[in-house]
């Protein structure tokens, strides 16, 4: 996180782009447009919508990336139509918008491997905590947050990658961001629906969870805390 304020739009979005990770999306709300970063100092425009507004932010937008010294591709851009949707409709629809440009570009990291992200094996990623961070909010106040990492490892050259979870949930899907796997135990987060079957049904191997497995006693990644889930406790050997 950085703290140096932004004086001019340039420098705006001399910060912005440069903290994003290559294979990273940059979306400027309510732009209808959809970037990549695909180079240390390169953005490729990926998505436009077939609006006036649109394309008069595509024009800004490459001005001032080009004014800030980044190379913009826009030969590949893939022009669709607006749609009238509401906004949780619109969150989707960008969502898996994300996912499938995220599923069909990103790749290993190693030089000449270039095995696409979505033919790791994903469900067996590791969640991995960093550590603390401070970070200031929006109040100028210091927040200590927790660093996690995914670690996932290529088929093809065996190499770990190490991602930023909000990156892996976008690739890996929401059917796997509600499974995760401690040393002894599987959980599988319930939704609404499967919640009330179960209690009616009086199924009894439901937990809610805090901060920790309470059959390994892991660290649980944020977004499996507070939870209703389902649990399988595993055989020692299986780990
Ligand atoms: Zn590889």
């Amino acid at each position: 996180m950085t703290s140096t304020k932004p004086e001019t739009p340039e420098e705006e979005i001399e910060i912005m782009l440069s903290n994003l990770a290559i294979g990273a999306l940059w979306e400027p709300q309510g732009h209808g447009l959809t970037y990549m970063k695909i180079g240390e100092r390169d953005i490729e425009l990926m998505v436009q919508h077939q609006t006036s507004e649109a394309a008069q932010s595509r024009i800004r937008f490459g001005i001032l990336m080009a004014k800030a010294g980044w190379q913009v591709k826009e030969d590949g851009v893939q022009i669709v139509p607006p749609q009238n949707l509401t906004p949780q409709q619109q969150y989707m629809s960008e969502q898996i918008k994300r996912q499938e440009i995220a599923q069909a570009t990103w790749k290993c990291q190693t030089p000449e491997c270039g095995c696409l992200l979505s033919a790791f094996a994903l469900e067996k990623a590791e969640w991995i905590f960093v550590g603390q961070s401070k970070i200031e909010d929006d109040g100028g106040q210091e927040q200590e947050v927790e660093v996690w990492a995914v670690n996932v490892i290529c088929p093809v050259c065996d190499t770990t990658i190490a991602m930023e979870p909000l990156e892996y949930a976008l690739i890996a899907g929401d059917d796997l961001m509600m499974s995760y796997r401690t040393p002894a135990a599987q959980l599988e987060a319930l939704d609404r629906p499967t919640i009330i079957k179960c209690i009616d049904e009086q199924f009894t191997e439901i937990i809610i969870t805090g901060s920790f497995c309470p059959f390994s006693g892991a660290l649980l990644p944020p977004h499996v805390r507070g939870a209703v889930v389902k649990f399988k406790e595993l055989e020692s050997e299986e780990e």
